[in-house]
């Protein structure tokens, strides 16, 4: 790549970055470049999302994920933080640009902010362009024949989505890149930042543990996704459940701050099964891991169509519901100290990574919401602050999935029992000893009900119950029929 290429053409265009920061398949970027020179931006602006300002850990991973795109970009990445409503005609006017362009997002606070921003600027005579970089079906493009949205998954993925035109092919990395030069003497807004100006990693460095695991910026997702091929997809569908093996792509924090296209991921997959001269769709592994792509659009299509669905509930039945204030409780779960061995390894897990297993994320969320009757909002707001992936269409939509109140959810009275879960997915209690080291003598028979041990046991692998490891915070067959008692309440209205 140079960035001393000429074009004919003058056109001036700022790109400006949210949840794409990548260079391949961003059509955004490619247009411009395409065009002329051009001033990448990125505005941290989340001012706006009240509630929804990114979380503890995706400010951590932002923080990396802008440094490497800003390598990539050859240093001439441009940082801000503040209004992007006021900054970005700024910056036009400092750098006489011409045009804008911008990749589509859909949090209900960003689609009202782009909209005035398109207006604005259009009323100043500049050109503004946005593009869907980041869903592989807009979600305008999917409707029932009566023209009104899906609300259940399969008919929405196989007959709306699939019927559709094939999901575009990814475009590569613009060849040549002309940038503008920055002159700050001229820079009238805001002061010229660094990505260190922004405070985004945690004071109190409690996210050095996650970037063992994780390399953020499109080269560790690019990585991963082709790790992930290689050793994993052929066996998805079989091994996804299982939390101590690596059977899921852990695509999903690239995938969130638009490190790698969808349209990469999905193409990515058809390819890996043309080298096995395989349909994807007719491979058991292949499908379900598309599908489970299929999910992600699903609760951006419902956030589009649905935009309250991070605070209300879609049925409204549920707001009868009579959660529980009880603020210990969920205490002890967010501390992952309930006594109950499969949810404490999550949430600590969580914790220590910045990441759950999906099928442990289900678990967690049920004993949440379903045993401890405290609101889905609590858990979804947690989730928020400690996942490195935390989205909040696929947060939204998965937490009203896991309590019921969701389009297409899991029926309220499906209560994952912790104990029979953990012994299914994880029966060797490998998760649990690597999260819960305090568990870590025990052998399998107990791993997932201490309780069951007598005491002399567990004095024989150094357990105390109470002392060394919580007892259970609650009773499980009672706490269920209580849940299903509130469900009636309900379900009566
Ligand atoms: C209570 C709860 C909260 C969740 N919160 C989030 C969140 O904030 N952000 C997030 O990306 N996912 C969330 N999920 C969905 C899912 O757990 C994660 O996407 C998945 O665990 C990420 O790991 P992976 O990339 O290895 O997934 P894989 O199994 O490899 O799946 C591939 C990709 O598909 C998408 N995907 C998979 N499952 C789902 C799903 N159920 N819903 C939506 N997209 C899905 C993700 O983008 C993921 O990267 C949540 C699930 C639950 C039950």
């Amino acid at each position: 790549m140079t960035s001393d290429t000429t074009f004919s053409s003058t056109i001036k265009t700022l790109v400006w970055f949210r949840q794409d920061l990548r260079l391949h398949d961003n059509p955004a970027l490619i247009d411009a470049a395409n065009n002329g020179a051009i001033l990448p931006v990125y505005i941290l602006d989340d001012i706006n999302a009240e509630q929804w300002r990114m979380g503890a850990a995706s400010r951590s991973w932002l923080h990396h994920s802008l440094t490497a795109l800003n390598d990539k970009l050859q240093g001439n990445l441009l940082v801000l933080s503040g209004d992007a409503s006021t900054i970005i005609p700024e910056l036009c006017h400092d750098h006489a640009c011409t045009s804008v362009v911008w990749n589509r997002c859909y949090e209900p606070w960003r689609i009202k902010r782009d909209t005035n921003i398109k207006a604005s600027l259009k009323s100043h005579n500049i050109a503004v362009k946005s593009f869907n970089g980041s869903l592989l079906w807009e979600p305008t493009q999917v409707l029932k024949s009566d023209g009104t949205p899906y609300k259940v998954f399969t008919p929405y993925y196989r007959k709306g989505c699939l019927r559709q035109l094939e999901p575009r092919a990814p475009e590569p990395s613009p060849t040549a890149l002309q940038f503008i030069k920055v002159d700050k003497k001229y820079h009238s807004c805001v002061a010229h930042q660094g990505i260190n100006d922004l405070n985004l990693l945690s004071s109190l460095g409690w996210d050095k543990g996650f970037y063992p695991l994780w390399q953020p910026g499109e080269d560790g997702a690019e990585k991963q996704l082709l790790k992930f091929k290689q050793q994993s997809a052929f066996y998805y569908k079989d091994r996804r459940d299982f939390p101590s093996i690596t059977g899921t792509s852990h695509l999903s924090p690239h995938l969130h701050f638009g490190e790698i296209s969808i349209n990469r991921i999905w193409h990515g997959i058809f390819e890996a099964a043309q080298e096995q001269g395989i349909n994807p769709f007719d491979d058991s592994n292949l499908d379900c891991y598309l599908s489970e792509l299929g999910w992600r659009e699903f609760s951006y299509y419902l956030l589009y169509h649905f935009p309250y669905i991070p605070e209300q509930n879609h049925q409204p039945k549920f707001n009868a519901f009579p959660w529980q204030r009880d603020q210990q409780s969920l205490e002890r779960w967010q501390q992952g100290l309930t006594g109950y061995p499969i949810i404490d390894a999550g949430m600590r897990e969580l914790w220590q990574t910045g990441y759950m297993h999906n099928r442990v994320r289900m678990i967690v969320g049920s004993f949440l919401v379903k045993n401890l009757l405290i609101d889905w909002r609590e858990g979804e707001q947690w989730f928020w602050d400690c996942l490195l992936d935390a989205d909040l269409a696929s947060n939204a939509a998965s937490w009203q999935w896991v309590a019921g109140s969701g389009a297409d959810a899991s029926p309220y009275f499906r209560i994952f029992n912790p104990v029979t879960q953990g012994k299914k997915f994880d029966p060797e209690g490998e998760y649990v000893k690597r999260f819960v080291p305090e568990l870590s003598r025990l052998p399998k028979k107990y791993i997932h009900s201490p309780w069951e041990a007598s005491s002399s046991e567990l004095k024989l692998y150094g357990i105390t119950l109470g002392q060394s490891y919580p007892s259970p915070i609650v009773d499980l067959s009672t706490s269920r029929k209580r849940a299903l008692e509130a469900l009636e309440i309900c379900q009566n209205k």
